[in-house]
């Protein structure tokens, strides 16, 4: 596996990248490295990190991005094929320490999932009632709008 220049000395992220702090390595490239979550929720959690010090998703090249999704579906058929106990998977990305980032280095989570495995995802009070038409279309036009906005596009540019 190839070494890649460290570009933040305090992150832990970037020591393992560039060889300097301890992991489990399973794959590395010219953009992204995999290895295992120190503190894995099941068996074979694997963690996908841009090699560049990216600390949140704003920030994250959409090649870089793109590389990580695609490595991160590879990591889950070899999840699958690797005789560990692994009948799902989650890919996993907190952005933001209120999603639950704690790392401030991206990162995509891989985690193998079993049926009794014991972790899962919470609910929120109310959950599971709907929302109406007319909320999600009001929701759905800022985010548009929002969408618009990020890209530098005009309306004329839509469909
Ligand atoms: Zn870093």
């Amino acid at each position: 596996m190839g070494r890649v220049m460290t570009n933040d000395p305090s992150c832990i992220f970037c020591r393992i990248i560039a060889g300097q702090a301890e992991a489990s390595k399973v794959y590395q490239d010219d953009l992204v490295t995999a290895f295992m979550d120190r503190r894995p929720l099941t068996p074979g959690h694997l963690l996908v990190v841009p090699n560049e010090h990216t600390a949140n998703l704003a920030g994250l090249d959409e090649t870089i991005a793109g590389r990580m999704f695609v490595v991160g579906c590879q990591l889950a058929q070899a999840l699958r094929r690797s005789g560990l106990r692994c009948e799902g998977i989650n890919l996993f990305l907190a952005d933001g320490p209120a999603a639950g980032q704690t790392v401030f280095h991206s990162h995509l989570h891989v985690i193998p999932r079993f049926i009794g495995d014991g972790f899962g995802l919470r609910f929120p009070p109310g959950y599971g009632s709907g929302a109406s038409r007319e909320d999600l279309d009001t929701v759905a036009a800022k985010v548009e709008a929002a969408l618009r906005g990020n890209r530098g596009e005009s309306s004329e540019q839509e469909e």
